[in-house]
């Protein structure tokens, strides 16, 4: 059951009657899974789908979701695109770029992007006295755009600096522009001081692919040094296992990807989350707040 009002957050005026994921390729998403028994929970006459949609074909399906009320998340390659065709946009939205959720109001699409809250969540799970040294960000893409605005919090609360490793530096020195935050580029693990970085963060998708190599070897990381990887894996990803396996904090992607679709949840309807619902559709336990996913 849904348990009461959500406290503060950015909430939808007009709920949405239906809702879809819409991405290219969608089959493989766990958002339905999830989503159906919250709704089935809270909110038993609305439905979440999935739709398989090309580049070209993107206008002609946001208009019939206007037509429907239907909201919905945004999954690759579309989160840019709606992004700029959303006429109201949320400041994580526009600082990111990215569109993962969506609605109507009025017939005007509105975006936000919970990504951002799901990285929060995780680095808090992981990190919960605060994160004790430098960050340093794997990739320089989509979503280490919504790290890099979900690390302002931590930086905020003490943790030192925040780095990002690409292998096209320059497209990391743009990413830090265009997001606007406080952080540096570093070109070489070589580069970087790991002695004092106290959490690493997987934002490329290096470990999706089974036979892949794992983003970063652990071997640079300190005894002290956390480590978040958004991509996931029903059995874990190999460099989480591998942090592990040397006595490290670890996380990969799932946590991210329950705490994106209950803030999507929460902007949608302005009701807590059933996030006991939500674990339990993935056959996982809620993980208690302050935890770390074993
Ligand atoms: P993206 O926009 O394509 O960016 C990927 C970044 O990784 C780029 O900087 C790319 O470098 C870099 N990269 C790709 N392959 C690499 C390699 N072999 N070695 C080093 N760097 C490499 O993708 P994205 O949207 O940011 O997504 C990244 C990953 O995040 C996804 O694959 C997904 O697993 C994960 N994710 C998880 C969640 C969740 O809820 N858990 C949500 C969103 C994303 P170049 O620019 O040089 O190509």
């Amino acid at each position: 059951m849904s348990t009461g009002r959500r406290p503060s957050g950015i909430v939808a005026r007009t709920p949405p009657g239906a809702l879809v994921i819409l991405g290219q390729p969608v089959a493989q998403s766990l958002s339905p899974l999830f989503q159906n028994a919250a709704l089935q929970a809270s909110h038993p006459g609305v439905h979440y789908a999935r739709r398989e949609v090309a580049a070209d074909d993107l206008d002609r399906v946001l208009a019939e979701c206007r037509a429907a009320n239907c909201g919905g998340n945004v999954t690759m390659p579309h989160k840019f695109a709606v992004c700029e065709r959303a006429s109201n946009r949320t400041e994580t939205a526009t600082r990111t770029g990215a569109v993962n959720t969506f609605w109507w109001e009025d017939g005007a699409l509105f975006g936000h992007n919970t990504d951002v809250d799901g990285i929060v969540a995780t680095v808090r799970a992981l990190c919960p006295d605060g994160v004790r040294g430098d960050v340093v960000v794997l990739g320089a893409g989509g979503a280490a755009a919504s790290v890099l605005v979900a690390l302002e919090s931590a930086r905020r609360a003490g943790a030192g600096r925040t780095i990002v490793l690409a292998r096209a530096p320059g497209r990391a020195t743009a990413l830090i522009a265009r997001v606007a935050v406080d952080a540096r580029v570093a070109a070489n693990a070589g580069d970087i001081a790991w002695p004092r970085v106290g959490l690493v963060i997987n934002a490329t998708p290096v470990g999706m692919t089974p036979g892949d190599a794992v983003p970063l070897s652990t071997e640079w990381l300190s005894a002290h040094a956390a480590v978040f990887d958004l991509v996931y894996k029903r059995e874990g990803t190999r460099w989480v296992q591998e942090a592990r396996a040397r006595g490290l904090l670890a996380e990969d992607g799932l946590r991210m990807l329950v705490e994106q679709g209950a803030s999507a949840f929460e902007t949608w309807f302005g009701v807590a989350a059933p996030r006991a619902e939500m674990w339990r559709a993935l056959g996982e336990p809620m993980p208690p707040d302050l935890s770390v996913r074993r």
